[in-house]
């Protein structure tokens, strides 16, 4: 279906046009009914979901802030503008419910990931900002160290710094997610049954791996894994356990990574062919963390790039899910960031064609903009249309106002959000996208999942019950 074009929003910008175009039965509202060729494939895989068999392997998948609204934008952004209905996208028809997300802190009633994680984890409510502990700051039990107990092989992916909250919250137990050195550490020191926890670490954060933090990184090699730096070296890794860090902090969003960077379906693809080597199973994590990253400062070409490689990292889970009918997955959202919106204003339009022509990010352009690169030039190489003097010019104007501030000043890092709320007008404008906060929303979230113990992930859940289902699996398995 074919989101009307640049020139056609221009037209009926505030007219009564709009109400007319989009009546004219273009679909806009389409029910996404699918298409003759993916039907029979569809009955089968919706005959496979709801089953009540236990996994012996679980990939759990968790789109960061992937709230519902973001769900639904990447539905009109990878919807196929030559086919005349709205077409699904590799979610859609494994969708079987919805999660309540709050977490259980004295001060805040919406998460942040690291409650949001550990809920995920261990199956209990906690205040924000703990990892692997409860309310008390007592240490819960995990899923993925209860996989360890159990025999299996372990994993944890993200496009975030590997000790970020997500991944953390299966592997450490901490009382603040800024410890990340600490992070690192449990990582390495904690044993379960006298073997490290997690044979497959990979993401960003390099930082807490080196010679600063007792040089894990050498200390993980010694004990046998595989230490790797970029997709090249992942590719050809034929450990069974894998260190790779492939930037110093989170790793850049696909749409601005060089190519000698792995992708998130190509690091979930390493751990899944590293991880199945064990007849016992395995419990892997993949976290798609950048789609909250580019959620928190309203970058909506950040969301859809991050999103495009969410899904992707979805697809490969579930191709392997169908080959192989022992590995139960379950892809959700700790959260949704930002209260983005499809459709702002007063017209009945949002425009993914326009986020389509972006050749970068919003994070992006800001960051070459706050090294001191030319705004004009970092503007007409960041976007595919063209954005006026005016703006440009605003832009400026508050690049000015960041060159005059240090970075370790308090002032900086809300006036680098200035930047890229400047840098990002053009394209939200565009795109007729809205945001209400550079924070996250409460909104209930979207639960996918197939294959062995679907069923219990049905209807309405709480966040803690996908530990309490996971625990439940690896329960019976073992007897
Ligand atoms: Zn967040």
């Amino acid at each position: 279906m074919k989101i009307l074009n640049k020139l056609a929003i221009a037209t009926i910008a505030g007219t009564i046009i709009a109400g007319s175009s989009l009546g004219s039965g273009q679909g806009i509202y389409a029910s996404g009914k699918k298409d003759e060729t993916k039907d029979s494939n569809q009955n089968s895989d919706v005959a496979y979901m709801g089953n009540t068999k236990n996994p012996k392997n679980v990939i759990f998948l968790v789109g960061d802030g992937m709230g519902p609204s973001y769900n639904a934008a990447y539905r009109y952004f990878a919807d196929n503008p030559d086919t005349k209905e709205m077409d699904q996208t590799a979610f859609d028809k494994y969708l079987i419910g919805s999660q309540r997300t709050n977490p259980n802190d004295p001060k805040e009633n919406v998460t942040d990931s690291a409650a949001g994680a550990t809920a995920f984890s261990s199956g209990q409510k906690t205040y924000n900002g703990a990892i692997g502990v409860d309310a008390n700051k007592n240490n819960v039990k995990t899923v993925l160290e209860q996989a360890k107990e159990n025999g299996k092989s372990t994993g944890l992916v993200s496009t975030a710094e590997i000790t970020d909250a997500t991944p953390a919250a299966y592997a450490s137990h901490v009382d603040d997610r800024d410890k990340k050195d600490e992070i690192a550490k449990q990582f390495y020191n904690d044993k379960i049954n006298g073997k490290h926890k997690v044979d497959v670490l990979l993401g960003g954060g390099a930082e807490y791996f080196g010679k600063d933090n007792g040089n894990l990184k050498n200390k993980f090699k010694k004990d046998g894994y595989d230490v790797v730096t970029n997709k090249n070296e992942l590719q050809n890794s034929k450990s069974k356990q894998i260190l790779g860090l492939f930037a110093d902090n989170d790793m850049p969003l696909e749409i601005d990574a060089p190519d000698k960077n792995p992708k998130l379906v190509d690091m979930t693809d390493s751990a899944v062919n590293k991880l199945k080597q064990n007849d016992k199973g395995f419990f892997l994590m993949v976290e798609g963390a950048s789609i909250d990253k580019s959620g928190h400062p309203n970058d909506v070409t950040g969301v859809m790039s991050e999103m495009s490689g969410f899904e992707k990292s979805f697809e490969y889970a579930m191709n392997y899910a169908k080959e192989n009918p022992d590995t139960l997955v379950v892809a959700t959202a700790d959260h949704s960031t930002g209260g983005m919106s499809i459709a702002k204003g007063k017209d009945y339009v949002w425009n993914p064609d326009a986020i389509h022509q972006m050749k970068h990010s919003g994070k992006y352009m800001t960051e070459e903009i706050s090294k001191g690169k030319n705004v004009e030039k970092v503007i007409k190489d960041g976007y595919g249309f063209e954005v006026s003097q005016d703006q440009i010019n605003k832009i400026k104007d508050e690049a000015k106002k960041l060159k005059d501030l240090k970075k370790d000043e308090k002032a900086y890092e809300s006036q680098l959000q200035k930047v890229q709320d400047a840098v990002q007008k053009p394209i939200n404008d565009e795109s007729h996208t809205g945001w209400t906060t550079n924070g996250h929303t409460g909104e209930d979230v979207n639960t996918y999942a197939y294959g062995p113990g679907s069923d219990k992930f049905k209807g309405n859940i709480d966040n803690t019950d996908n530990a309490k289902n996971i625990f439940d699996f690896f329960q019976k398995d073992v007897k």
